[in-house]
């Protein structure tokens, strides 16, 4: 199948005023297809946020290519994105300040019909409900305001919104994680029937593997702005082959209360302005050795469907 979103070799790097540029991101091929879910895990400041909006335009690359159903992404104005573009979403991490608080979320919708003129003005009020229905909520949710509703509400809004464009991807970057445990459940549900009935493919940005885990289909790990390891969800997180991925894996409690590998980070992540020779992950890795510290490895597929970067080729 044909990638919807592609990105190959993406590079972002931020200017700095007498010091040398940071480079957010180095080098992330990332394929997302419809009707499936990429998840793309790492820590805070792992430059993933970066490739988000890098992936849909913005934030400009400095290298590598996106690509969205073969037409290049580039930083525009929104005014000026093309109809073809505009079936690229996004959706934020904190639905409160990406909603109007003084418009009621109805109307806001709306907006996003009369922008495209996906409707006709006199149909927009029956696409409105039907958006509302697929997302979870009555109706009568048009009439309020974004303080009326829960974080889990607006949040669905703002999924709502979204689909208002029918987009064939959608980026969504940490759409859960402002969200409470029950909230979080629901819309990870929603965000799997949305992708399987609406055959829309969504790059999952996220802090959380655990949760990544129960809904994506596949995963890259990213660390100090390079993808580690990619792979089928399942595969992954059965049996991790880079040394990062395993030790997010064995931090994560399990239901009885333990970790599933005893596998602890040493050290802090680095700064990305000054990040280490070598293999990024050298400084905190319990498996360096001395070509790490020297040489980085490079992102090579170790069977199909799976690549990593690791001197340590551990393919069984
Ligand atoms: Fe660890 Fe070396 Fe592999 Fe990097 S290349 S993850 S330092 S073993």
């Amino acid at each position: 199948m044909t990638a919807a979103l592609e990105l190959v070799d993406v590079e972002v790097a931020y200017e700095r005023r007498h010091q040398s540029p940071v480079r957010a991101v180095v080098g992330a091929s990332i394929s997302v297809e419809r009707g499936r879910i990429v998840g793309l895990v790492g820590e805070s400041g792992c430059g993933k946020s970066t490739l988000a909006r890098a992936a849909v335009g913005l934030v400009r690359t400095t290298g590598g290519s996106v690509t969205f159903d073969g037409s290049p992404v580039t930083p525009l104005d929104r005014r000026a994105r093309s109809r073809p573009l505009a079936r690229l979403q996004m959706v934020f991490q904190d639905p409160q300040s990406s909603l109007n608080p003084r418009r009621k979320v109805g109307a806001q919708i709306a907006d996003a019909l009369s922008d495209l003129e996906l409707v006709s003005k006199r149909d927009q009020q029956a696409r409105v409900e039907e958006l509302l229905r697929q997302v979870g909520l009555p109706a009568s949710t048009a009439g309020r305001h974004p303080h009326q509703l829960s974080g889990g509400q607006r949040q669905r809004i703002a999924i709502a919104r979204a689909l208002a464009a029918e987009p064939s991807v959608i980026v969504l970057d940490e759409p859960l994680s402002a969200l409470d445990a029950s909230a979080q459940a629901q819309v990870a549900n929603l965000l799997v029937t949305l992708c399987r009935t609406l055959d829309i493919g969504m790059l999952l940005i996220s802090h959380d593997l655990a949760l990544v885990n129960q809904i994506a289909d596949e995963v890259a790990v990213m660390y100090l702005g390079l993808v580690v390891e990619q792979a089928p969800t399942r595969e992954l997180w059965s049996s991790p082959r880079h040394p990062y991925t395993e030790a997010l894996i064995g931090s994560i409690p399990r239901a009885d209360g333990n970790k599933s590998t005893p596998v602890v980070l040493a050290g802090e992540v680095p700064n990305p302005a000054a990040p280490p020779p070598g293999c990024r992950f050298h400084t905190r890795c319990p498996h360096a050795f001395e070509r790490c510290l020297v040489e980085a490895p490079p992102l090579v597929s170790i069977e199909p469907g799976r690549t990593q970067a690791c001197w340590l080729q551990r393919v069984g």
